[in-house]
């Protein structure tokens, strides 16, 4: 099992060896990649993370 560093840089076949965490980083986000929309419920999973909630506000 590899650790999981940024989800923006998965490559396809790094997902499937990281299924697992990646169903517990992704399942309550908390944060969004404005560069690469992928969420997360840690920032330190994304390259340039905003929070979910801040941007539902500026809408
Ligand atoms: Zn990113």
């Amino acid at each position: 099992m590899g650790k999981i560093k940024k989800l923006c840089g998965l490559k396809k076949d790094d997902i499937k060896i990281v299924m697992k965490k990646l169903v517990k980083i992704v399942s309550k986000p908390k944060f969004i990649c404005e560069k690469c929309a992928r969420v997360s419920k840690e920032e330190k999973h994304l390259c340039h993370p905003i929070t979910l909630k801040q941007q539902k506000e500026k809408n």
